[in-house]
């Protein structure tokens, strides 16, 4: 069962929805607003940043979530809070209070921010203001791609999300994930975790799955 008694009587789902997505609109808007014209360097950009992306979703999951280490001991921690959050099982929210266990933190979402935005400021030295926006705008729409297939994985049964195929292959590549056997081993790509883990050679079909626990 999902332990929705440990959230806060003050929580706000939708609070937490605005903060967290709706900051990185806001930079996507702001990126809309301050490009003037998109040249081949401008496409180039959100093309390498894609791509960069794939990747680098899976590896700050595999190894900075998912490996004890003095400098992302944080990320592990709260990482490890949302695992346990759906350790018994179940990997749907009963409703959308337990946004509070899927969402980035509150307090990681500032951070979040500036992080993405050093790597865009070199882009912008490098390749001129219209590359920053273009770095930094795609990257936000990523982070938003990110959030919105996690929240879907972890979705109330309701919504019915299982019946859209897009979706179902989303939400079993991560409930893989979620057993305690395998969050060490497997499906670490989120929004684009069929990619990425494939390439990888670290995806886990929920089919191979239960082929592996009938053996053992
Ligand atoms: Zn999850
Ligand atoms: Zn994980």
């Amino acid at each position: 069962m999902v332990p929705m008694h440990e959230i806060p009587s003050r929580y706000s789902w939708w609070l937490h929805c605005l903060l967290s997505l709706g900051s990185c609109a806001a930079i996507v808007v702001a990126g809309a607003f301050n490009v003037s014209g998109m040249g081949p360097t401008e496409w180039l950009t959100v093309l390498g940043t894609v791509l960069f992306f794939i990747f680098f979703e899976n590896a700050v999951h595999r190894f900075a979530m998912h490996r004890p280490s003095k400098i992302f001991r944080h990320l592990l921690l709260q990482h490890r809070w949302h695992h346990d959050a759906f350790s018994g099982g179940q990997t749907a929210i009963p409703d959308l209070r337990g946004l509070h266990f899927v969402l980035i933190p509150f307090t990681n979402i500032v951070p979040v921010v500036i992080a993405c935005a050093v790597p865009a400021s070199l882009v912008g030295a490098t390749l001129g203001k219209n590359a920053f926006w273009a770095h930094l705008a795609t990257v936000m729409l990523l982070i938003i791609a990110y959030e919105t297939v996690h929240l879907c994985a972890h979705a109330p049964e309701s919504w019915g999300l299982r019946r859209v195929p897009f979706l179902r292959v989303a939400i079993e590549h991560h409930a893989v994930h979620h057993h305690p056997d395998m969050w060490m081993k497997a499906n670490f790509g989120m929004a684009f975790g069929e990619i990425s883990d494939r390439i990888l050679g670290t995806k886990v079909t929920a089919r191979q799955y239960e082929e592996s626990r009938c053996r053992t």
